[in-house]
């Protein structure tokens, strides 16, 4: 009988690498030929509905929206200027719903100038009407929401997967452009509450940037949104709510970088950092235009891929995976991480073998042994009700330590999407959403 000495079940600790002292130079990719924006369609999850009235042939200027005909809130911001030269629809992950819009870039910005115009008198409505698709796509709608009113901003300056330092790297090189977001966030909101979350190893500098610094620990997972809420404000989420229905929001510091940045001159900003990890690991900055295809990223930082390679957008414990490199830079894109096909850890339905590591290495102390048993036979409802589905943060970890290679992080995230379908007020088919869009 195998015995397992009990000194091995110490639990691994991963601990965000800062990209402090060595801090990498940021390699800026130019303006690609072609840029490819996604328009969510938030209305027909067919995508048959036509959502913009936009048309192939169409010039656009950098900066300019691109809106959907019959939901003014939902657009994108050009990036590049040119001639669309097709728009198309684009299945997401999780049954979302794009139309890609492709611009033929031209060889010089010409600049939309209807946000300059009005910048003198900041407004929550002129914000939420502009810059919604910015650098760490911060969702302004919530602000607006009476329904929900938001009494506490949270501004994560921790990166949301181990090894990317997109946030950190905000943090530690953009304070000017945070303090105006900071300062502009509370004119426009009224909110006096914001909280800025930051690493141990970012804290110093931060006071003075406008907003009540707070502290956590540089190990994976404390600057996941769940964790933080409990770490900072001591409050815990009841099942199947938002952060928005406690009267919390989160932004990243790269989003109100960008909202400083944008008040400050009149641009919108179109210019994502990525943290790019390659197959050994080595991580580095990139700065690319959103739209831009990965592969042109992947090729500047001399990555080679080949069949069966891995693309995850994000980092290795939360990240997702995509199928081509033709994606594009989105503006919530922190990070691109390639692995190599020979060393991918696959998945697999070998059974769970009780051997509890999965249990001790969870923050949200859930009984995922349990609970996995549970996901797999879909029973989502019993799996939230009896082994805490709802208590379970989303850092991947389970996922990443089991020995059977059981994918407990994606059972996890469908048996959430799958609830959150089935909510009272949520559409149930194509033909429901479509109805109610009508
Ligand atoms: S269940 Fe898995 S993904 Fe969820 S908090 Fe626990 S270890 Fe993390
Ligand atoms: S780590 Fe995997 S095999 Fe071990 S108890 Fe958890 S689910 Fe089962």
């Amino acid at each position: 009988m195998l015995q397992r000495s009990f000194f091995n079940l110490s639990v691994p600790k991963f601990y965000y690498p800062s990209i402090l002292p060595d801090r990498p130079a940021v390699q800026t990719i130019p303006a690609p030929e072609k840029t490819t924006l996604f328009l969510e369609n938030r209305f027909d999850p067919t995508g048959k509905q036509k959502p913009t009235t936009l048309s192939v042939g169409d010039e656009v200027k950098t900066g300019q929206k691109l809106t959907a005909p019959d939901d003014p809130a939902c657009y994108i911001t050009a990036t590049v200027s040119g001639k669309i030269v097709a728009i198309e629809p684009f299945d997401g992950d999780y049954g979302r719903q794009f139309t890609a819009i492709a611009v033929e870039t031209a060889p010089k910005d010409t600049h939309d100038e209807e946000f300059a115009n009005l910048i003198e008198k900041p407004t929550l409505d002129l914000a939420e009407q502009f810059l919604a698709a910015v650098p760490g796509a911060p969702q302004l709608a919530l602000l607006a929401n009476p329904e929900k009113p938001i009494k506490t901003i949270i501004i994560n300056g921790v990166d949301k997967d181990f090894l990317l330092c997109t946030n950190q790297y905000v943090i530690d090189t953009e304070r000017q452009a945070l303090k105006n977001g900071i300062r502009i966030l509370k004119e426009i909101s009224g909110i006096e509450s914001i909280v800025l979350v930051v690493n141990e190893t970012h804290v110093r500098g931060c006071a003075g940037l406008g907003a009540d610094v707070k502290m956590v620990a540089d190990e994976y997972p404390a600057g996941l949104p769940l964790m933080i809420l409990h770490k900072t404000l001591g409050q815990t989420l009841p099942p199947g709510k938002q952060f928005e229905d406690i009267g919390v929001c989160f932004f990243s510091a790269e989003a109100i970088a960008s909202i400083g940045k944008a008040f400050e001159t009149g641009r919108i900003p179109n210019r994502k950092l990525v943290t790019v990890i390659d197959p050994q690991g080595e991580r580095r900055l990139v700065i690319a235009r959103i739209g831009t295809p990965i592969r042109l990223i992947t090729k500047a930082c001399g990555i080679t891929t080949g069949n069966g390679d891995r693309i995850i957008l994000g980092g290795p414990m939360n990240g997702t995976t995509i199928y081509t490199l033709e994606h594009p830079v989105m503006p919530d894109t922190d990070g691109v991480m390639i692995q190599n096909s020979n060393e991918l850890a696959l998945s697999s339905d070998y059974p769970c073998v009780n051997c509890g590591d999965c249990v001790r290495i969870c923050p949200a102390l859930i009984q995922i042994n349990l609970l996995v048993r549970f996901l797999e036979a879909g029973q989502f409802e019993q799996a939230a009700d009896e082994y805490d589905l709802y208590s379970c943060v989303e850092c991947g970890l389970c996922s990443y330590v089991c020995p059977a290679r059981i994918p407990i992080f994606q059972h996890i995230r469908l048996g959430k999407y799958e609830l959150a379908r089935s909510l009272p007020g949520e559409p149930q088919s194509v033909e429901e959403a479509n109805a109610e869009s009508e």
